[in-house]
């Protein structure tokens, strides 16, 4: 067969590789002039650097496999680093169970209650049925109020925003039940498993073209060919298509009616500064940020994992955001946005100087985290669209675990088993 995939990232590019070991011929579609989507890298020092912080967990054994798959096995070491949290004018350490009940922000039996509710988080194994429930309500009521307050509701604020509230505790669920302290991360970067999967998808014959951005595509026949357009004008006909790309792009390249539910899904953008700095910021990899005051979420500096001396002797620190698409920190131009984020950088560390920093990157992206509200599994979409020869399969459907690219790994051969391996190269 003749697939087109829509969209070069972690899903499209192991979809492509899956689909070429099956000897179907396959061209991919990817808008940006790169490879990887939101795991895209940049290069720093020489080495490939992911524009967002990435790593991967001692659970995530899809990714893991296609890790090992490509060769790059050897390069994949777990590392132990270290957690903090910044609340109330100071940076607390929160990597160990021992340094959470240290936590003195809340009382000693809030503290007690707390680490409970994480244990029962990580004892419950069908977390889907927590789906109704709004995770506000349901850590309130057993971590406790106090402990709610500090430490879950300022993480939900800063990822979700104004929609805090809303968010189902499925998903917080999964973040407590499938996330390890083990922190995995591929030496020298994880674009060599984007390449590998590119060299790979070529070597059998695979087309990849950048900087196509696809905006139509139709079937006018339902047992004809699937004819794709980009913005450029070019065209291209395949036998089936699988899409990868947000639900609302999908919607409008299919001309979706105004009440397909495919357009309501909600979505925050990313933005996130990559600094290269002269020396560290934090004494963390990972830093929350549970000041409501604060404009950015995270900071995590990449080099208390990975040694400084793999960026050129540079120490990285990533500032990292999700908001609205019309939220000013998504809008302003990135220049001033640092100018305005330094007195924060200072109150995590009181010499910080923008002088530190040799340079900076900045990376923004659209649709990077879906909205996960009570009753989201009713409105995920099929995989099976309207054509019967497209099939979608996009980050939104992910749940109820955090997406990731482990389940883009996951849910990319899960659809190339179900809908191109069987029934004779039609959905089925
Ligand atoms: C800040 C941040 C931190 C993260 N941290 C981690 C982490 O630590 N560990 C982890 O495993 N995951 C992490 N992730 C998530 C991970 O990056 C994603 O889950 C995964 O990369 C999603 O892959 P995807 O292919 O499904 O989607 P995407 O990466 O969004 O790929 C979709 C592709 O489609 C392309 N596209 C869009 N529109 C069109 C069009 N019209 N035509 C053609 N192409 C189009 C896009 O350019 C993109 O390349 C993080 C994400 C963010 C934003």
């Amino acid at each position: 067969m003749r697939v087109g995939i829509v969209g070069a990232g972690a899903t499209g590019l192991t979809a492509g590789f899956e689909l070429v070991k099956d000897g179907h011929e396959v061209t991919l579609l990817e808008a940006e002039p790169e490879l990887g989507g939101l795991a895209a890298s940049i290069s720093v020092g020489g080495t490939p650097l992911e524009r967002y912080y990435h790593h991967v967990f001692a659970g995530d054994t899809a990714m893991i496999s296609l890790i090992e798959e490509l060769g790059l096995g050897p390069r994949l070491r777990f590392h132990s680093p270290t957690t903090g949290i910044f609340y109330d004018g100071r940076l607390h350490d929160f990597t160990s169970p021992l340094q959470m009940l240290r936590f003195t922000p809340i009382p000693l039996l809030d503290r007690l209650r707390f680490g409970m509710s994480s244990v029962l988080l990580k004892l419950i194994r069908d977390g889907e049925r927590l789906g109704d429930r709004r995770a506000i309500e349901w850590t309130r009521r057993w971590a406790g109020r106090r402990a709610s307050e500090v430490i879950w509701e300022p993480l939900l604020a800063g990822k979700f925003g104004d929609r805090a509230d809303e968010v189902s505790m499925a998903w917080l669920w999964a973040r407590v039940n499938c996330r390890t302290f083990k922190l995995g991360y591929v030496d020298g970067g994880f674009d060599q498993v984007y390449t590998r999967l590119a060299e790979r998808i070529s070597a059998a014959g695979g087309k990849i073209e950048l900087g196509a951005r696809v905006d139509g595509i139709r079937q006018a026949d339902p047992a004809g060919p699937v004819e794709v357009t980009t913005r450029e004008g070019t065209r291209y006909s395949f036998d089936r298509v699988l899409a990868t790309v947000p639900q609302s792009t999908f919607a409008k390249a299919i001309g979706a009616e105004p009440d397909d539910p495919l357009w309501a899904a909600g979505y925050l953008g990313a933005t996130c500064f990559i600094l290269e700095l002269d020396r560290s910021v934090i004494p963390y990899y990972w830093l929350n940020v549970n000041d409501p005051d604060f404009p950015f979420l995270a900071v995590v500096e990449h080099t208390r994992m990975i040694p400084p001396s793999e960026y050129g002797g540079r120490h990285i620190l990533y500032v990292g955001n999700y908001v609205p698409r019309d939220d000013w920190r998504y809008t302003t131009a990135p220049e001033r946005l640092l100018e305005r984020f330094a007195p924060y950088l200072r109150r995590l560390n009181p010499d910080f100087e923008l002088s530190w920093v040799r340079r900076w990157h900045y990376s923004r992206a659209p649709f990077a985290q879906p909205i996960v509200t009570p009753g989201y599994r009713d409105r995920i979409p099929a995989h099976r669209t309207p054509l019967p020869g497209v099939v979608l399969a996009t980050m939104s459907q992910i749940y109820p675990q955090d997406r990731g690219q482990n389940y883009a790994v996951q849910m990319a051969r899960d659809v190339v088993h179900r809908y191109f391996r069987r029934s004779g190269g039609r959905p089925d």
